[in-house]
Formats: structure tokens, sequence, C-alpha cells
């Protein structure tokens, strides 16, 4: 799937009434995001700052008042699958149709009579890649069946509502970050969230126009170990916000950290998931003031900073991961860090327009000569957030 979002819209369009064999009520979109700063934040109430890929998952769907779901997707091989609303049931669903069913259940759930939809997809949002497919998917559907059911309900409801979709129905415990971002992010501008209440900002972040770039490396590796890892962190962050007395470790302040963690006495790796998640959330702080007073450049550092404290505290890197930003730092990028949940996914590299070249040519032959699988680099400009494309 490629070309601008009015051939997109028709291509997935006509696909639709090929397989349906009639034409689609409307055809919506929703992207993928990278994380700029803010990394393991979100499940404790903290601060986070995506931004929206131009990558994104393109739905046509036709409304149904008969209790039918039908979905398709062109990226996964198979015939279209047909549920009743009425027996969808969190856990009873291995496949990708999770996603898209686990909206539709979460929102009837909430009281909304939504009664059923014919669903068509295409995704250029790489799967696994830590740039929120996922989240994409779930969105896309949510502004459809919002639009075509007259909801009303508004971006961060909607985002809400496809969390609950992967957190029970799915059964993957996601934080808000990657729904919020795919539903409320606008082009040019970088979102600064704040998990807590959903309260949000649009920070200007258009590097192009200062003669940056920012590259986003995916290493094309998924280590089979990392949900395992991600509930252990989670767990970890609840412990020290209990062993602290607090709701969640959001409400460590900065400035108070020493005194907390020396409170935590000999618990040796909560206190490092408690300095993780606490300079975190001051980083995002940096980086917005950073951003609004117009010093983008200075941002850099304090990328690599969040990255030492997920390699080294919160130990969520990989070799890949590491190298990608080691690798730019040498080649000369004002910063770079690991984004994503870890052990695998993508990278980010902030950098002058003019060293692109040089930056990538030299990750991609770090990794042959590590010998490890070709990255995919690509250049991310901050794009918009859900929307209806006709
Ligand atoms: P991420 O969100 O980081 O890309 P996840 O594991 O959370 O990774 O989500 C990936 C899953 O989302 C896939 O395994 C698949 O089930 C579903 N998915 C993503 N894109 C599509 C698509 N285009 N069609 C069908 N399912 C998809
Ligand atoms: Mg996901």
């Amino acid at each position: 799937m490629s070309g601008s979002s009015e051939t997109v819209a028709r291509s997935v369009a006509e696909r639709f009434e090929q397989l349906y064999g009639a034409a689609p009520d409307g055809v919506w979109a929703a992207p993928g995001r990278v994380n700029l700063i803010g990394e393991h934040t979100d499940y404790n109430d903290g601060f986070v700052m995506p931004f929206a890929l131009p990558h994104t998952a393109v739905a046509a769907v036709a409304r149904r008042d008969d209790g039918v779901l039908r979905l398709h997707s062109a990226d996964v091989e198979g015939p279209v699958v047909e549920l009743r609303t009425d027996a969808l049931a969190p856990g009873s669903d291995k496949r990708w149709t999770a996603y898209p069913a686990g909206v539709l259940w979460a929102l009837r759930e909430a009281g909304h009579a939504v009664t059923g939809a014919d669903i068509h997809l295409a995704s250029t949002v790489p799967a696994g890649a830590g740039l929120s497919s996922s989240a994409a998917l779930e969105v896309v559907v949510a502004l459809a069946l919002n639009d075509l059911f007259g909801l009303g309900l508004r971006g961060w409801q909607l985002a809400r509502l496809c969390q609950r979709a992967e957190n029970v129905y799915v059964g993957a415990p996601v934080g808000i970050m990657d729904q919020t971002a795919s539903a409320c992010c606008e082009a040019g501008h970088a979102l600064f969230l704040d998990t807590r209440d959903l309260s949000q900002r649009q920070i200007p972040f258009d590097l192009a126009a200062e003669g940056m770039r920012l590259l986003v490396v995916d290493t094309r590796v998924k280590h089979s170990h990392s949900e395992g890892e991600y509930g252990k962190r989670r767990a970890g962050c609840e412990k020290g916000a209990a062993l602290l007395g607090v709701d969640a470790l959001r409400d460590v302040r900065y400035e108070e950290l020493d005194a907390a963690l020396r409170r935590l006495g000999d618990e040796e790796e909560v206190r490092r998931l408690v300095r993780h998640v606490v300079t975190e959330d001051e980083r995002v702080e940096r980086v917005v003031a950073l951003l609004e007073s117009g010093d983008t450049r200075a941002i850099g550092p304090v990328l690599v900073e969040g990255h030492a404290s997920l390699r080294d505290d919160f130990r969520i890197s990989c070799p890949e991961l590491d190298l990608v930003v080691d690798t730019a730092l040498g080649a000369g990028a004002l910063g770079a860090r690991m984004t994503g949940g870890g052990f695998g996914g993508s990278a980010i590299v902030l950098a002058e327009e003019t060293d692109v070249p040089a930056i990538t040519k030299a990750v991609e032959e770090a990794f042959a000569a590590a010998g490890f699988k070709a990255p995919r680099v690509f250049e991310a400009v901050p794009g918009a957030g859900a929307r209806r494309l006709r």
C-alpha cells in the first residue's frame, strides 16, 4: 500500500466492494507512532511524548444492524472472518481479528449500541516493530464505528476503549500511550501527554524546517522473552510505588528521588526501576521546555540520557538497539535512543540533514559486521492522527 491517502482510500474501498459486494459507508485512517521520549512511564501515570508516523492503518467499513461482524485484512492470508457481536468474549480469539473485535466488544461493554459491521483494512505500519501497528488497527476501527453509529466520543475516549480492548479482550497489558497517540496526534507536532488524566498539549516539532531529520531504525528483531520482561518491569514499578506509599511512581517528585531511593534500602532492582521512571518523567518535561523555547538541537543529549537509563537501570535494551545508538552517535548524530517496549523493535536517531547518509551507512555496515539482520531505516515526519479519508 503506497501513494496518496486518496489513492489508498480508493483501493481499500474497491477491495471492500469485491469482498462484500457493496460499497463501504466510508474509509478511515489511523497512524502508528514513535515515542520521542517518555518510555515505560505510561503505566506509571507519567508523561510521554509520541508523534504519529505517516504509516497508517486504513479501514473501509459499512455499518450493519444484524449483530454480524465481518473482518478482513489485506495483510493476512485467509478468507473473511465472520463473528457474532453477542458472542464476543475476552480471551477467546488468538488471531489478529481479536484487535478489531475487541474494539467492538469494548464499545458494547461501555453501553454503546454498536450492532455490527463489515470491515476491510490494510496497513503500512510494520507489525511488531515497536511502532504500534496494533493501536493503529484498534483506533481506525473505533473511529469508524464512532462515526457510523453517531457515538460522539472524543479521541481520548476512543483511546481508553481501545486500550481496554487490548488489555482485556486481546489480553496484552499495554499502557494508554499508543492508542492516544494514534487518536490524538497532529501533523507537525509531538503530543505531550499526561497519562494520568490524558490532558495533552501539541508541541510544534518540525525538524525539516530547522535542517534536521529524525530517523527510525527498525532492528527487525523481537527477542522472545520481551512480554514476560514487560510484565516483570510493570510489577516492579507497582512494588516500588507500594513501598513508597504512592498511587503511582508519577507521584515521586524528581527533587525527592534521592530520598525515595534511600527509603527503598536494599531493594536494588526496584530502586533501578524507580530511578528510571522518575528521571524519565523529568526528561520529558525537559524536552518539552527545550522544544517550546526553540532549542531543538539540545534535545539530543536528553535522548541519549534516556537510552542509558533504559539500558542500565530499566535493562530492556539489547545488543541491536545499543549498536544503533552507539553507531549513530559515533557517526555524528545529535541524539539517539531505543523507543518502544524494548528487547528489539526500533530506535530513533536525531541528526542534521546533511549527516543522514553517513549515519545510515554506518548503521547498516555495523549491523552487517555484527552479523545482525539488515535493519530498516526510514525518516519519520510527524503525521496526522486518526481521521476520516472519505
Ligand atoms: P506492534 O503494535 O508493536 O506493532 P503488537 O504485537 O502489539 O506489535 O501488534 C502486532 C499485531 O497486530 C499483529 O501480530 C497482528 O495480530 C495485528 N496487526 C497489525 N497490523 C495488522 C494488519 N495490517 N492486519 C492484521 N493484523 C494486524
Ligand atoms: Mg502494539
